[in-house]
């Protein structure tokens, strides 16, 4: 599966926040999208989902070729894309473990229910989840840490071909980011799983082996390259890639 983004201007409001962006991720590769707090990565996220508080006002988003503009959110889960929110919600009453379950069926109907819960629960346990969450309501009092392991299991489970990761090492120790992030690795790896991982700190990457990396300011990707790039925000910070995206506009 290809995952095209292109020249995607999105508006929150008034505003727009999204400026021309283009973005192509295949199956299998894994991208990463490092940027200042506010420079629109999780807007791009959610626009990609068809989130209704954000309007695409030019651009496309296309998968194998075939725009998803108007596809309902759940449809373009059912195609194989999956979002890992930075604030995921809780929902109290849906039980975590009735909702994966739902989830996984509703695009593997012939999914044996025995083999599921074993899936489950030992992901859970790769994770260092303790199996009282996966009976809990859906992330409902869990710490921040505990709200990203549970994307992260849910992402385990429903083997999306392409995943949106954003920030799943905001709120976690560093312990638990390299589990996560060995999570993340074993799961693409053996599901050939695309992946877009944005965060803003570097701490993450030094567990992964992204093949691109784009730094996004403005709305914008103002450079691409490979894995030198994360040396340079590690050493310089963003300055110098703010000032680059105040050249260009
Ligand atoms: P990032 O994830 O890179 O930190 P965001 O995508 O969350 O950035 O936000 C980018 C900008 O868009 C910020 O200035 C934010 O305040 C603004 N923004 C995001 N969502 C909305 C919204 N629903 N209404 C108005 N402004 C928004
Ligand atoms: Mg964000």
């Amino acid at each position: 599966m290809i995952l095209e983004i292109n020249d995607l201007h999105v508006n929150a409001g008034d505003k727009e926040i999204i400026s021309g962006l283009s973005l192509t991720i295949k199956q299998g590769e894994m991208h990463v999208i490092m940027g200042p707090n506010g420079s629109g990565k999780s807007t791009l996220a959610k626009a990609v989902f068809g989130h209704p508080g954000y309007k695409i006002t030019s651009g496309d988003v296309l998968v194998d070729g075939k725009s998803v503009l108007g596809l309902k959110t759940d449809e373009r889960a059912k195609l194989g894309l999956f979002l890992q929110f930075q604030d995921p919600v809780s929902i109290d009453g849906v039980k975590f473990l009735s909702f994966l379950n739902a989830a996984k069926r509703s695009y593997s109907p012939e999914m044996n229910i025995k083999g599921l819960m074993q899936e489950i629960k030992n992901t859970a346990s790769e994770l260092g989840m303790d199996e009282e969450f996966i009976k809990r309501s859906l992330n409902y009092g869990f710490s921040g840490g505990e709200k990203k392991k549970s994307e992260i299991l849910q992402l385990a489970v429903l083997k999306p071909k392409i995943a949106i990761l954003d920030e799943p090492d905001s709120g976690l120790d560093v312990d638990a980011i390299k589990v996560v992030a060995g999570s993340i690795n074993k799961v693409s790896k053996q599901s050939n799983i695309g992946i877009l991982l944005i965060t803003h700190y570097s701490r993450i990457l030094s567990h992964m082996e992204p093949q691109f990396v784009h730094i996004m300011v403005d709305g914008r990707i103002v450079e691409s390259g490979g894995t030198g790039l994360i040396k340079t925000v590690e050493s310089v910070g963003y300055d110098s890639f703010v000032e680059k995206a105040q050249r260009v506009k």
